[in-house]
């Protein structure tokens, strides 16, 4: 029985026919797979393709000075990028950083440059008003617009594209909600987004397993691992002083003759700071315990193939966007420039240790092969994981914490929105305008079970979103 518009019923009853088809295709070579030995044996555990080619990290300072006007916990992208700022307008700045520069999750990365935030702008305007997200959304933006005037001024090879991201529909529903978003962001952002419907999807994509597609041309990509280094080398070059292996074990305030400063004791030594910018993300440890229970740490895993044939590699991504599905559970997934399949995802919650990235690189092979069977024989060369930052909320939160700066909770978004942030922290401690639109939402503490250190609840929180994306 076919309803008012039965052409419409028909092609979509077509549609769903086909991506059965393609799905149970896909279970039947994952099954063939299965009775073979893991390909992903012998990848490289951790990450080696993205940092393997970065430029040598910026060189660490020596001595610690005794004090310094802005101390910065943290050598990623926020850190760094306040450092830059900050050392720009003559003051003097410290990067403090337990590992090496750019260790955290911003050389470990996707390198996908997005628009907008985790949550979408429904939910976005929902909770906000027209008014606040519109100006999150136009932070969102003009957080790329900053990455490309950084790595333009200070000439960093990262190969920064301004190539475009494609989300895919899982399902018919979520597809439909792009109409409505698209048309919703381009009334209230004035921002432009393309509809693409299933049966033009393999201009985009090789796949046929989605319900159609949502472009935004303003995204980007780079590589992170090169990013950050150059971000490392810009801050110095600017005159910020970067110390690695210099894990901050805790930070005091102190009062003297009516001016407060921050007594801060590190592994390699101990210094005074009028001002600290907390820019530790998902790896906040102990040492500023008021921040670190406020973050939600989840692991995000990542594999990579090995090189492939150019034909294959334009097939898979015809456009070279960055990609990523429409479930809470997500994939994104991305070419290189040396056209490798990079594959990631949260196969598990937990934050990374060498036997998540392990079974992590399993999970990840086989939803590569369900989106792209055409990688069933590809080989896995590396695989690794990272951490990122949540908060209870999802959102990005920045202000200041017991006296001291912060951001965090940049989720999948880090790339833009940590370089955004640390440039504006650095801003507000030079006198800007106080214009981060994000500063006044409230930034709950992360339920127990959830926080860093103590992540026993993450696999039910994880189950949670499993459901979701079965129901939703
Ligand atoms: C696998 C993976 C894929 C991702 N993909 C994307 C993507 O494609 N696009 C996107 O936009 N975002 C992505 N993200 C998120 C993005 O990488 C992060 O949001 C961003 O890098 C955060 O930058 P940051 O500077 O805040 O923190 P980080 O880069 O994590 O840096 C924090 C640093 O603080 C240091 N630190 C912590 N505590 C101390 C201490 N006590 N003393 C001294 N140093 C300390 C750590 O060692 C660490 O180096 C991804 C994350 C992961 C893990």
């Amino acid at each position: 029985m076919l309803g008012r518009n039965p052409s419409k019923q028909a092609r979509s009853l077509r549609a769903a026919y086909a991506v059965a088809v393609a799905r149970v295709r896909a279970q039947l070579e994952l099954f063939a797979l299965e009775l073979s030995p893991p390909v992903f044996q012998n990848a490289r555990v951790p990450c080696g393709i993205l940092d393997r080619a970065a430029t040598p990290p910026a060189q660490s300072a020596q001595e610690l000075p005794e004090s310094v006007d802005v101390a910065v916990v943290g050598a990623g992208y926020c850190g760094l990028s306040a450092a830059r700022a900050l050392a720009k307008r003559g003051v003097k700045v410290a990067v403090l950083e337990a590992e090496t520069f750019g260790w955290g999750a911003s050389s470990r990365n996707g390198g996908m440059v997005l628009t907008g935030m985790k949550l979408p702008v429904p939910t976005l305007i929902k909770r906000y008003g027209t008014e606040s997200a519109r100006k999150m959304y136009a932070a969102s933006l003009e957080s790329i617009d900053l990455v490309e005037q950084i790595v333009r001024e200070e000439n960093i090879d990262c190969d920064f594209s301004r190539c475009g991201h494609l989300e895919v529909a899982c399902k018919q529903a979520h597809f439909d909600g792009y109409e409505e978003s698209a048309a919703l962001i381009k009334r209230e952002f004035n921002h432009e987004l393309r509809i693409i419907p299933k049966s033009g999807l393999r201009g985009e994509i090789g796949s046929d397993i989605y319900f159609g597609g949502m472009v935004d041309e303003a995204s980007a990509g780079l590589n992170p691992a090169r990013y950050v280094a150059g971000l490392a080398l810009a801050a110095q070059r600017a005159g910020a002083s970067l110390y690695d292996h210099a894990r901050v074990i805790s930070v005091e305030s102190e009062t003297n003759n009516n001016a407060r400063r921050f007594r801060v004791q590190t592994s390699k030594g101990t210094l005074t700071a009028r001002e600290i910018i907390l820019a530790s993300g998902a790896y906040t440890t102990n040492a500023t315990p008021a921040l670190r229970k406020k973050i939600i740490p989840i692991g995000s895993y990542i594999i990579a193939t090995e090189v492939l044939p150019a034909d294959l590699a334009r097939e898979l991504s015809p456009r070279n966007r960055m990609i990523y599905d429409s479930k809470h559970f997500l994939c994104y997934y991305r070419l290189t420039p040396d056209n490798r399949m990079l594959f990631g995802g949260r196969a598990a919650f937990f934050p990374e240790t060498e036997n998540t990235v392990r079974r992590s690189a399993e999970i990840l092979r086989r939803g590569m092969i369900t989106v792209y069977p055409q990688l069933r024989h590809a080989e896995v060369e590396f695989v690794w994981g990272g951490t990122l930052d949540f908060t209870l909320d999802v959102m990005p939160h920045a202000g200041k914490i017991e006296g001291m700066y912060f951001a965090a909770g940049f989720a999948g978004h880090g790339v833009a929105a940590a370089t955004w942030f640390g440039a504006k922290l650095a801003g507000l401690i030079c006198g800007d305008p106080h214009d981060i639109p994000f500063d006044g939402i409230k930034f709950l503490a992360a339920p127990l079970g959830l926080r860093s250190g103590n992540t026993w609840a993450l696999p039910l929180a994880g189950a949670w979103y499993k459901i979701l994306d079965w129901l939703t």
